[in-house]
């Protein structure tokens, strides 16, 4: 962003409070803070303007693709590293469905794209895009299975570098928002003229070097298409890694426009692709497209994307309460855990496959596990003691008994002097958990 020096020296400067702030330098001040829109002044100059978004927009253009409920973001981000803040915008995966296989597999890769998800700590993950690619089958497959993705549930990636087949892909798709893939030194005249008259998103590729593919990227930009997104060529690993990480921080430091977008990589099935799939969901792919890629790794790759772009200051946490598993009675055990996610959900996983109904005593420890929220204090027996007369346990439950984790024993006296509740200590990992549940019965 811009400060409000540089902001008030592009502003008319005549203080007349039009914009409802006294002066031109408060109102640049606000804008600066971003409590100020610029149409607020109707004086500012189509030049000045023009400079003021250019300078005021990310170091990464949000670039979308698709539409509605349905549509994926990328790019909009403004770190290098992860612990320095967070990154917003998840990488993208998705299938590839090639017509090199025929027509048949590629609507059969279309319907398994759309089904393919999982629940993890209470997050639907799911495969983000299917990318219909045009290689060396028939182009009439091709188009038939763009026709079968249009009425997907998923954005599409159409990946052809003859312009006029593209052409012929984007009318069967109009109102999608596809991803045009791609635009190369040798054709991209052809493709950025089918971006610009679509407006539809671009992949630029195929370039030798970074130079070369900003050299495109900039003369996209110039002839009207804004959203672009960059693959830049690689050899291997370490060549992949150097020239995202170059591409990001060209962007983010430098603020260097024709490298400030998006980056995709493409990738096969080998066991040095899966590995490069890994890296580009860690440093800086923002969309990540395989091809027949073992539905074992897809799930992987999916909670490494998931643990990589949650903010880190902020634990993911479930609601504090009295949970229920099974439906248990007044006879059934009580386990005690914290909110944070990935813990709340370990255990019921564990103690699901005890079969023997549950309640399941959630206490506040603003998301930390179970450890750590005793060590810092949040998870004592006075916390647990309160929760237990909020959520009235002892009306719901008559056995007179709670089961606390083995590594926080040390709170069995005192809880049971402010609970009353005879205290069983439970094992020291919740993987313990079925065989202790079936002596308790319930
Ligand atoms: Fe300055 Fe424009 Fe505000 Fe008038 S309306 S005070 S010219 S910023």
């Amino acid at each position: 962003m811009p400060t409000a020096m540089d902001i008030y020296k592009l502003l008319p400067k005549k203080n007349c409070g039009e914009c409802k702030v006294p002066t031109c330098l408060a109102f640049a001040m606000q804008l600066a803070n971003q409590k100020a829109a610029l149409e607020a002044c109707p004086y500012v100059s189509p030049e000045a303007k023009a400079a003021l978004e250019e300078s005021g927009a990310p170091p990464i253009r949000l670039v979308t693709v698709g539409v509605g409920d349905f549509a994926v973001k990328i790019g909009d981000e403004t770190q290098l590293f992860r612990h320095d803040k967070t990154f917003y915008h998840p990488t993208v995966l998705g299938f590839m469905a090639d017509d090199a296989d025929g027509l048949d597999a590629m609507k059969t890769k279309i319907s398994a794209a759309q089904s393919m998800s999982f629940e993890r700590v209470g997050q639907m993950i799911r495969v983000d895009s299917v990318v219909l690619r045009h290689s060396t089958g028939k182009p009439e497959d091709f188009l038939e299975a763009v026709k079968e993705a249009a009425g997907a549930k998923l954005p599409i990636v159409l990946m052809t570098e003859d312009p006029k087949v593209m052409g012929e892909a984007v009318a069967l798709c109009p109102g999608k928002r596809p991803l045009l893939y791609r635009a190369t030194p040798q054709n991209h005249d052809a493709m950025i003229g089918l971006a610009k008259s679509c407006c539809f998103p671009l992949v630029i590729g195929g370039a030798s070097s970074l130079d070369e593919l900003a050299q495109i990227s900039d003369k996209a930009k110039k002839a009207g298409v804004s959203d672009i997104i960059l693959e830049p060529h690689t050899s291997g690993a370490s060549s992949m890694l150097e020239n995202l990480t170059v591409i990001r921080r060209a962007a983010v430091k430098k603020k260097f426009r024709p490298l400030g977008y998006p980056t995709i990589s493409v990738l096969g099935n080998s066991d040095l692709d899966l590995m490069r799939a890994a890296l580009g969901v860690m440093k800086y792919s923002s969309i990540v497209l395989m091809k027949d890629v073992p539905r074992e790794f897809l799930f992987s790759l999916m909670a490494l994307r998931q643990n990589i772009f949650t903010d880190p200051q902020v634990p993911i946490q479930v609601k504090p309460g009295l949970y229920t598993i099974g439906e248990p009675s007044e006879k059934s055990p009580i386990l005690l855990t914290t909110n944070f996610s990935l813990t709340y959900f370990t255990v019921r996983a564990d103690a699901e496959k005890s079969k023997v109904p549950v309640w399941l005593l959630v206490v506040d420890t603003d998301g930390q596990s179970v450890m750590t929220a005793f060590a810092a204090g949040k998870l004592t027996p006075e916390s647990v003691a309160k929760a237990v007369e909020t959520e009235k346990v002892k009306e719901k439950n008559k056995r007179g008994d709670i089961v606390i984790p083995g590594m926080v024993s040390r709170m069995s006296g005192k809880l049971n002097e402010l609970t009353g509740l005879k205290i069983i200590v439970g094992p020291r990992e919740s993987s313990g958990l079925p065989k202790m549940l079936k002596s308790l019965g319930g």
